[in-house]
């Protein structure tokens, strides 16, 4: 998964009618995408994805019910309040109140989306438990809710991945149940699993793993009739409804083995569904539904409810097609060992994407690029579909425009000029060779264990993709096959790549912690690294202007060198399973920030007033019937506001 960087430069062309920047509030700030090319799809095609979109939001509450169980309830309280609430809205424990509600929305939960701690109220107990009264929203549990939301020691953090402590007790996630401890998951899952098995089920992907008061562990299913089943029950009627819209036979094919797989909860069902969804490259109208990505589990196993609704960009995914229909020359001559290379690349499917709707755990925060399914097997043998999520990086490049960042962090006027001509093309670029080569690229020895890398795993496989993306980014071939018209444009994205890896990410950082999220451990890493690999030369340095520190590249070419290095030292490391030297070079380069530069970066940030993590708001999508009550049209909005918009769908789309 690529993560969103940190600057756009200037490309798409904003509508004077829309509201882009929607909210803005602690270290958030909520902006709104457009769905281009909606109208102009067939009926069919919007009632599609119309029915695919009711069926995203309804799984919400799973994704608040994992995340914590307290989540809910608490939402219901805050909602209530907030509701009912007919004080001053100046007061300074209001004010307070409102902004922790806009926090645990674009959470969804009690713990912040991207570092999972739990947010600490500024408001006072008394003053909340008086407006819980008034609003006569009081749970019988109040006690117990207030005690979650106002004890900083209580469910502190909600995914703790720290060494050597028991993950699931440290972690206030709702994946597992009755007091169950992590050996107790280890052993049950390691049980189930066979080393010989060639194509392995993802054991733990839809199940709550509980213990129960006689000590027997049972495997709880996410199905109609299970775990979350009156919202699965709902998603498989929408689904059920969709599926009378299909393009295609194979697309049918698909949602229905979606609707057996969300009936039965049976695992081996969602491989046939997988192969199937990654088989259909011919439909224009795509989605995700269900439980995928396993990040917000220590463990690993458990998804998340997850669900995006697209359609495919054409004019844009030229460019992902060119790219994946070169990417045997593209493997063949990488900088990495040739036993390391994949003799045969096959089944890279990639395309632009616009995305119609984000849910789940991709709402408000969202990817930027998908590559799916996550089974090693299904992707050996029936490849992948990689995506970029296009109009979600217009959005942010809308966003970033005049807000100051450039021209506060970037070194001088033609660098600015550059990134501002090419930052768009080559960021958007960068996308599509991390998913659709970067991630596939490579292969591993025989007999190494593909978790070989164990915890680090994850930041060396970004910093994998990041580093393929980088090296090519900067090769003729990419001039040669039309997809880049200036020889010097990659210098845009180097600069940014740098800039953000020695220096902008930290504003995501609190002074005095380390870098903890793979894809920032892998930014510094690779930008740490080759820093220190050039200094003898200078290929990079910080230099001091006024008092400002600023990122000079003095040498692209041999930055370039640098890259394709390092990627060959990360692909040895993964193909022979090094775990030691793995460890070593995030230990090294990826966790240690300088606490100086830090706060700097920090004080020249703020004083910019730009929130360092974004989210959406959804547009919204309305039937218009004829007299007979048949749908004449689909159509899509932009002008519902973040919290109307997260109030509805608790009302619209709770089971209550
Ligand atoms: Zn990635």
């Amino acid at each position: 998964m690529a993560a969103a960087t940190m600057v756009g430069c200037k490309h798409a062309t904003p509508d004077p009618e829309i509201n882009y920047n929607v909210d803005r509030f602690a270290d958030i700030e909520v902006l709104r995408y457009t769905v281009p090319g909606f109208d102009s799809l067939s009926l069919n095609q919007k009632k599609l994805i119309y029915y695919l979109q009711e069926a995203a939001i309804t799984g919400r509450d799973i994704i608040w019910d994992q995340n914590c169980k307290y989540n809910l309830p608490i939402r219901n309280m805050l909602e209530g309040v907030y509701t009912a609430y007919n004080g001053d809205r100046n007061d300074e424990q209001y004010q307070a109140f409102e902004t922790y509600l806009k926090q645990v929305e674009f959470a969804n939960g009690i713990h912040h989306h991207y570092s999972m701690d739990k947010f600490q109220p500024a408001f006072s107990r008394e003053w909340f438990e008086k407006q819980v009264e008034a609003a006569g929203v009081k749970p019988e549990n109040f006690n117990e809710l207030a005690e979650v939301m106002f004890n900083p020691e209580v469910m502190a953090k909600r995914v703790n991945q720290a060494d050597g402590v028991d993950l699931i007790a440290t972690s206030a996630c709702n994946l597992y149940g009755g007091g169950i401890t992590q050996q107790e998951v280890e052993d049950y899952y390691n049980k189930l699993k066979d080393p010989n098995d060639p194509t392995p089920v993802s054991y733990g992907l839809n199940s709550r793993l509980v213990k129960l008061p006689d000590g027997t562990i049972v495997e709880e299913l996410y199905k109609v009739g299970g775990v979350y089943g009156p919202y699965i029950e709902k998603i498989v009627n929408l689904l059920t409804e969709a599926s009378k819209y299909a393009e295609n036979d194979a697309q049918k094919n698909y949602i229905d083995k979606l609707i057996a797989f969300y009936t039965t909860g049976d695992l081996k069902t969602f491989d046939d569904y997988s192969i199937a969804w990654v088989e259909d490259t011919a439909s224009d109208v795509d989605f995700i539904n269900g439980f995928i990505e396993s990040y917000g589990d220590p463990l690993g196993m458990t998804a998340q409810y997850e669900s995006i609704v697209n359609f495919k960009n054409h004019e844009a995914s030229h460019r992902t097609e060119v790219v994946s229909q070169n990417a045997q020359w593209f493997e063949d001559h990488s900088p990495v060992d040739e036993r390391f290379r994949k003799p045969e690349v096959k089944g890279v499917s990639a395309k632009v994407i616009t995305a119609a709707i984000l849910a789940g755990d991709s709402y408000p925060a969202t990817p930027i690029g998908i590559n799916l399914p996550n089974a090693n097997w299904i992707r050996a043998a029936h490849g992948s579909k990689s995506v970029t999520l296009e109009n979600i990086t217009e959005a942010y490049d809308i966003a970033a425009r005049g807000n100051g960042f450039a021209e506060e962090f970037v070194i001088d006027e033609p660098t600015r000029q550059l990134m501002e001509d090419y930052g768009f093309v080559t960021d958007n670029m960068h996308t599509d060779l991390h998913e659709c080569l970067g991630h596939g690229s490579g292969r591993l020895l025989p007999g190494v264990d593909p978790d070989a890398l164990k915890a680090h795993g994850s930041t060396l496989e970004e910093a994998r993709a990041d580093l393929f993306a980088l090296y090519y980014l900067a090769d003729p071939k990419l001039i040669e096959l039309g997809l880049l018209d200036n020889p010097e444009a990659y210098k845009a994205e180097y600069y940014k790549y740098m800039m953000n890896g020695l220096m902008t990410q930290l504003v995501r950082i609190e002074p005095g912690k380390d870098l903890e999220e793979a894809h920032m451990r892998n930014r510094q890493l690779i930008a740490r690294w080759v820093y220190e690999k050039g200094a003898d030369q200078k290929v990079v340095e910080l230099v001091k202007k006024d008092g400002k520190t600023y990122v000079q590249v003095n040498d692209y070419e041999a930055l370039r060198n640098l890259f394709g290095q390092l990627l060959a030292e990360i692909q040895r490391i993964k193909s022979e399973g090094d775990y030691a030297a793995g460890r070593q070079l995030v230990e090294d380069y990826a966790v240690k920030v300088d606490p100086e530069l830090h706060q700097e970066v920090l004080d020249r940030y703020n004083a910019l007033g730009i929130a360092p993590y974004k989210g959406f708001v959804n547009p919204v999508y309305s039937l218009e019937t004829d007299a007979n009550g048949e749908i004449t049209d689909v159509k899509v909005s932009y002008t519902e506001d973040f919290l109307p918009q997260v109030l509805r769908y608790s009302k619209e789309y709770s089971v209550k």
